[in-house]
Order: C-alpha cells, then structure tokens, then sequence
C-alpha cells in the first residue's frame, strides 16, 4: 500500500467539545460558531489572500476522535435508525479507512491573535481539538448541484422535537453576554434529537447532559419533548 504523510495545518475551535450532540452535517445550525486556527507556518498573511472573497469554504480534516478505532466496510448510519447497513463508501461516517472528513462552513471573517491566522466561521460540524489538514474556497458554480440525488439522506433531517427550558437555565443563558446564541444554539441541537436511535426506542423520562463551550447541560427526554433542567458553568 502506498502512504502519504500530510500536515496538520491548524486546528477547530468548537464550541462541540464532545462528539455527543454535534450535527451530523455542517450548516443545520448556522449559530453555531467557531475557528479554523492556522499556526506557524501556516498563519502566514499570504496564505489567505483573497479567501475574503469567498462566503463558504471546504474544510478536509482528520476524525481524530476516532481514528484509532478502525472501520468496517459496512455502516449503520443513525439517519437509518441504526438497523439499516450501508457500504462505507455510501455514507459519511467517521469510521473509514482514511479517517478524513470534509465539511463546508460559512466564512465569517479573518483575524489574528498571539502569531495564529484565526478565520471566523459558522454552521459547524466539528469536535473542538479537530486537525484540518486542508482548506479550499467553495466554487458555488461547480459545488452546488441542486438536481444532485441525495440517496437515503435527500433532505436536512427533521424531528418533531420541542424544547423547553427551566426558569433558572433559561437566566443562566440570558446572562450570558459573551455567547449570546446560547440559549438558541441548545434548543437547535436538542431539537435535532441527538440521542442514539436505540436510546429514542425508550419508554419514560431519560436524563442526558453535554458541553457545549464550558457549560455542562442537562436536559430530559419525555417522549417528544426536551426540557432543559439546569446549565453548570465548567471551570
Ligand atoms: N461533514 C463531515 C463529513 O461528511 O465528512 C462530517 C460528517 S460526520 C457524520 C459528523 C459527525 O462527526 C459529527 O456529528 C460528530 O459526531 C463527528 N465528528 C466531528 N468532528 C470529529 C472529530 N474530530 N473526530 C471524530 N468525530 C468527529
């Protein structure tokens, strides 16, 4: 077999900071937002000319949270409930044999901070911590193929999910000046119902929580509806 070594040529801020609860494709959620942070000697000026001019880019990165754990030529994709098997190669899941994923995100803006080449992004599908291996401009002309068949995913998935919040979450979120998206940004992913499909099977109240920026939050699943109980700021 022949082998290929690439580098890494920077990093995702996220506000994901677990793979529980991140969408399952870029653009479902348009307020999540983040940064592909290019280090030396990536974080070189020249290096982005132009990419202003360009409202989405392609990100190829690594899965890295999972790239130590092998694949199979078969998946079960969760948009299929989990009982479904697709070839690999007919799905986007993390488990490939080449743990490479692709994404395009909104460009939102160029800066610079302590020597890095941070470009502002949103509508995110990516772990915090992710590798990017590659960014290219997305080419409306050629990219967007609006006769495309979309197989066994042909439209942006939807529940009949609600969402509800406790007085005391829903505060927490309001003070939050420094992410004022908050509140919106944990309605949208828990209205996208990121259980797994054998957990969605279960009668009765379920207790879940994730980290979403430092904030740890916990919700219930009563059959259609997610109340949010409480919101933990993490240290
Ligand atoms: N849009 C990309 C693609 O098609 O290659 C990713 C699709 S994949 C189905 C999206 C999922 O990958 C997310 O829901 C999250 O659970 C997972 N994910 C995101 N970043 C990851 C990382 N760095 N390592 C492992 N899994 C990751």
């Amino acid at each position: 077999m022949n082998h290929y070594q690439f580098n890494i040529i920077g990093y995702v801020a996220s506000p994901y900071k677990q793979k529980f609860a991140i969408p399952r494709q870029p653009g479902l959620i348009p307020e999540a937002t983040g940064q592909l942070v290019l280090e030396p000697p990536f974080a070189d000026d020249s290096i982005v000319r132009g990419i202003e001019a360009f409202s989405h880019l392609w990100v190829v990165f690594v899965f890295h949270e999972t790239a130590d754990k092998g694949w199979s030529p078969m998946v079960r994709p969760p948009r299929l409930g989990g009982n479904t098997r697709k070839g690999v190669f007919a799905t986007r899941a993390t488990f490939r044999p080449n743990p490479i994923g692709l994404s395009v995100v909104k460009l939102e803006g160029v800066s610079r901070k302590n020597g890095r080449l941070i470009l502002e992004i949103s509508g995110l599908d990516l772990l915090d911590g992710t590798p990017i291996l590659d960014i290219k401009p997305y080419l409306p002309y050629s990219d967007a193929l609006p006769a495309a068949s979309g197989g066994f995913a042909d439209a942006a998935p939807h529940t009949a999910m609600t969402v509800s919040m406790s007085e005391p979450a829903a505060l927490f979120c309001q003070q939050q000046t420094r992410y004022p998206q908050l509140r919106i940004l944990i309605e949208k992913v828990l209205k996208q119902d990121p259980r797994p499909p054998y957990k969605k099977q279960r009668e009765g109240e379920q207790q879940y929580g994730m980290t979403l920026y430092n904030f740890n939050i916990k919700w219930i699943v009563d059959g259609e509806h997610n109340h949010v109980t409480e919101i933990i700021q993490l240290p």
